[in-house]
């Protein structure tokens, strides 16, 4: 029997641990550990990797949404569209600024918002729609820009999930009027900590987040607004430096095991992921769905084989949420995925062997 983890960062991290173990020699040699040229390189390679005009290091991926939120000075008594089904801290990043999150549905065969139903939720509070690129794809970005200009609302990409995903030949991050990024050690780049970052072409919006994210600082011990302290530091900027150059190559290999799983997979119990065309999705997690997904992932786990569940309770239902009144059925699709996805295992370093072995598994699963 195989053992194969639902991720690992076992060989990735392997294969650069002189480079990583120098980066961090640098920061250390260096004496500076906060808002120094680690840093700044790093917002710079991250910015031109994105093919964006400015970068801004924060605390982490929530920061990084609720940064762009509060620099548009959205808040009390206003509404932001999020979809249903996403990570919780999409909706978090909303409520902490003290507006409130409003529900969309998704696609269910690509798990993204549904841009069709936006319209319908709209309201004359709504400031703004976070677009998520769940599980690495892109969400459905024309579409979705076409209603936010019919009511002027701003679009904020929270791709958190994406990094490297490709739409119509455009990049994630300059896809809408501000992106967030999280550097999670576990998304497609992480750092060995936490870590996030705003991508903007907005320059003014960049400089408001950089001083939100500093105590409201805009120089060294001058004010200007209540801040955060949310900041990007030496020791992760230097490594993510490092992993930045290998995003590519690691994205890739995400893709090839994608491709496996989905030429590969013939069991008819079980539903693949839908990729939309002229996207280039980076699978931050794979994701199928199956009716008997709690039978198929014991079966698989009983295997050797790690699986994963996103999300098993959907945001309307979590006690946190219990405010907004809703109750099991008020968004079918979110609790349909909630029930029925099941995540495979997906991970720079996984090998051919490895994927042909839960293949296997998965067609022989009656
Ligand atoms: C991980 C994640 C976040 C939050 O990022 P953190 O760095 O953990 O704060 C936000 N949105 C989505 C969709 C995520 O997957």
């Amino acid at each position: 029997m195989m053992n194969i983890p639902f991720a690992s960062v076992d060989v990735m991290h392997r294969e650069i641990e002189d480079k990583m173990l120098a980066a961090f020699k640098r920061v250390y040699d260096n004496n500076w550990f906060i808002q120094g040229k680690e840093c700044e390189e790093f917002e710079k390679e991250f910015a031109a990797y994105c093919g964006a005009d400015y970068c801004v290091g924060c605390g982490n991926g929530l920061d990084a949404l609720y940064l762009i939120l509060r620099a548009y000075g959205i808040g009390e008594g206003d509404e932001v569209i999020v979809p249903s089904n996403t990570y919780i801290a999409t909706a978090l990043a909303v409520s902490y600024t003290g507006a409130k999150p409003v529900f969309v549905e998704p696609i269910i065969d690509t798990f993204n918002i549904n841009p069709d139903l936006i319209e319908a939720a709209v309201t004359d509070r709504t400031k703004a729609v976070m677009a998520v690129h769940l599980y690495g794809q892109p969400a459905r970005m024309d579409e979705i820009k076409k209603v936010a200009a019919k009511y002027g609302l701003k679009v904020i990409e929270d791709s958190a999930q994406a990094h490297g995903a490709i739409y119509k030949g455009v990049k994630t991050g300059v896809l809408g009027d501000a992106a967030g990024f999280s550097l999670y050690p576990g998304k497609n780049l992480g750092a060995l900590g936490d870590g996030g970052v705003i991508v903007t072409n907005d320059k003014e919006l960049a400089d408001k987040c950089r001083a939100l994210g500093n105590y409201g600082s805009d120089y060294k011990y001058h004010h200007i607004y209540k801040g955060n302290n949310s900041r990007l530091d030496e020791v992760q900027a230097a490594l993510l430096r490092v992993k930045l150059e290998c995003l590519d190559k690691w994205n890739q290999r995400r893709n090839e095991i994608a491709r496996m799983y989905i030429d590969g997979i013939t069991n008819d119990k079980v539903v693949l992921p839908v990729t939309d065309e002229g996207v280039t999705h980076v699978y931050h997690i794979f994701g199928i769905r199956c009716s008997e997904r709690d039978a198929l992932e014991k079966y698989l786990n009983d295997k050797g084989i790690g699986t994963n569940k996103h999300y098993p309770i959907p945001m309307h239902l979590q006690g946190a949420y219990e405010e907004l009144g809703f109750k099991e059925g008020d968004f079918p699709i979110a609790e349909e995925i909630s029930k029925t996805e099941l995540s495979l295992p997906m991970y720079y370093g996984m090998t051919d062997e490895e994927v042909s072995y839960v293949i296997d598994a998965i067609n022989a699963w009656r």
